[in-house]
């Protein structure tokens, strides 16, 4: 197990679109291995998500989890595809492990239906709502170059950490 340095804004990485892992590279001991380096990064830097493109690999798999009453158990996504969008539209603070002590508000669907591998290659279909959906559409972002703050409708509501723990934090306990 290793912790991974994570880009930040501005490092190209962030940009790229990732490419599709081959299937026949998932069991082997280096993906198993970036997979594991990747969830002892996420809970390190205290995060309920992250994208390979956040540790500089530019592929598509994604890894999260989530303790508590609104969390999500531990999931990896491979060659992950969004097949369905629900009908509403929720809004929520996100943040990013690559945008240091920035919180905005988005807005996204509140339930999607999700296609893809699991860490052992075989096919997944599943339903989130609530703050996995949103985990997931924002981890699925990063696989096209994307960051919330591309997602944002209103730059006002745009703040920095120290700010939002004072004034906004209490009325909305779920940050992703
Ligand atoms: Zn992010």
């Amino acid at each position: 197990m290793a912790l991974l340095p994570i880009a930040k804004l501005g490092n190209p990485v962030l940009r790229q679109i990732a490419a599709p892992v081959e299937p026949s590279d998932i069991a082997g001991r280096a993906f198993q291995q970036l997979i594991d380096d990747m969830f002892e990064t996420m809970h390190d830097a205290e995060g309920i998500g992250l994208a390979a493109p956040q540790v500089s690999s530019s592929q598509q798999l994604l890894v999260m989890a989530c303790e508590g009453e609104h969390g999500f158990p531990e999931t990896v996504l491979i060659n992950p595809t969004i097949l369905y969008y629900g009908p509403h539209q929720v809004e929520n603070w996100e943040g990013c492990l690559s945008v240091d002590d920035l919180r905005g508000k988005v807005i996204r669907p509140s339930m999607v239906r999700v296609q893809a591998l699991d860490r052992h290659g075989a096919r997944l279909d599943m339903e989130a709502t609530g703050l996995f959906a949103v985990c997931i559409q924002h981890e699925m972002d990063h696989l096209i170059g994307k960051v919330f703050l591309d997602r944002m409708t209103d730059l006002a509501t745009l703040t920095q950490l120290e700010e939002f723990e004072r004034f906004w934090q209490k009325q909305h306990a779920e940050v992703i």
